[in-house]
């Protein structure tokens, strides 16, 4: 066996144990040796245990907001661009952004979400969305993904209990990092944090939604949580505001998701509405949405379910920068909710956290960065 010391530092972020023992196995170390860098790493934040070697990215800005549950963080760390397409125009890094969002439990117990990013940019083009106004730079590695947790972790000092796919990127364009990333944060000799406390947010890959299907059916999978960014409640105006509607309209959604319940045993599905006045909270669109979410309101197959299997949550618009809407009244989002209740709808409140650094939801992406997009803004192939 080599002396951990004498070989070649081996970052564990983004690896399961086993992958790293097996990792450290080619150059001579023993499982033992193995485990005990990766509970360093993992556990103690330890940036430097033989073999192990951690370099993290710098944080270079950082912005605190104060809400009632606490105060909501966001940092910015630098990474430098594996890609050198950019180097000529000077540009060899890559800046991405993390929130850590406060929150309040119905017992009254505090906890800590972090919101990771899983690109640095986005292809999808939302309109309403910040993010997509960078167009896509490039994708995370699982390493890139679980150093924004450990930055949270131990640079922050903040113990994480979930994690949310809802920074910059969608993730179910880089499913493959996502999913090593995701194995690599549930580990129990590592992160452990329990699959139900990770949710993918997607704006509805269909392709991506079924890897997730088959995903869930191995072992350890089953409670991953899942959340589709909805925000219409008709082809129309969601072909407007989501290019990706375009490629996989609302009925094909309703199916997938209607599928992805059936395999995760009636577990709820997050659905996610911004309400953009003028735009999606006419009554009417409130009448169609709830007409949308019928089938999710309970499970045929499982007579002694109780409650909603999709769960709505409305969000009032954060505006982006240069944003051609304000944010909705109090009224509009009041008058908007009561109507779904009118059909039986449950519907959460999203209270919108971190407006005022914009780390707010659809908020990510610096203006600095959006100067350097150099994939255009796309329809999803
Ligand atoms: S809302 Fe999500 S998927 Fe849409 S552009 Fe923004 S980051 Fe991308």
């Amino acid at each position: 066996m080599a002396r951990a010391d004498d070989i070649q530092p081996i970052s564990p972020l983004g690896m399961t144990l086993e992958a790293y023992q097996q990792r450290c196995a080619e150059e001579g170390v023993g499982p033992g040796r193995a485990l005990e860098a990766y509970k360093a790493v993992f556990r103690e934040g330890a940036t430097h245990s033989a073999p192990a070697k951690v370099t993290l990215p710098e944080i270079i800005k950082r912005h605190e907001e104060p809400v009632n549950e606490g105060v909501t963080i966001k940092f910015v760390q630098r990474l430098l661009n594996p890609d050198h397409r950019l180097s000529h125009r000077g540009i060899d890094f890559d800046d991405i952004e993390s929130v850590i969002i406060p929150m309040l439990g119905r017992s009254g117990k505090k906890t800590h979400t972090l919101c990771v990013s899983s690109q640095v940019g986005c292809a999808m083009g939302c309109d309403f969305c910040e993010t997509a106004q960078m167009g896509l730079i490039r994708s995370l590695s699982a390493s890139e993904i679980v150093a924004q947790w450990h930055a949270a972790r131990f640079i922050e000092g903040i113990e994480i209990d979930n994690i949310v796919f809802m920074g910059m990127g969608e993730p179910l364009d880089n499913l493959d990092e996502v999913f090593k990333a995701i194995a690599c944060l549930t580990d129990r000799y590592g992160a452990g944090i329990p699959m139900a406390n990770i949710t993918i947010s997607t704006v509805g890959r269909i392709d991506g939604l079924k890897r997730i299907k088959h995903q869930v059916q191995q072992e350890g999978w089953k409670r991953l949580g899942l959340a589709l960014s909805l925000n219409a409640s008709n082809d129309e105006v969601r072909s407007q505001l989501m290019p990706i509607n375009n490629k996989w309209n609302m009925q094909e959604l309703q199916d997938i998701l209607l599928q992805l319940r059936e395999v995760r045993g009636g577990r709820k599905i997050m659905i996610e509405y911004v309400l953009i006045p003028g735009v999606n909270n006419d009554p009417t669109h409130a009448d169609e949405l709830a007409a949308w979410m019928k089938p999710f309101l309970k499970d045929p197959t499982r007579e002694k379910a109780k409650g909603h299997t999709g769960l709505l949550n409305v969000i009032p618009y954060n505006p982006r920068r240069d944003s051609p809407w304000p944010a909705p009244t109090e009224q509009q989002v009041e008058a908007f909710i009561d109507r779904l209740y009118s059909h039986g709808i449950f519907v959460n409140r999203r209270r919108t956290k971190g407006r005022d650094t914009m780390a707010a939801c659809g908020q990510l992406g610096t203006a600095e960065i959006r100067k350097r997009a150099f994939v255009p803004l796309n329809t999803p192939k």
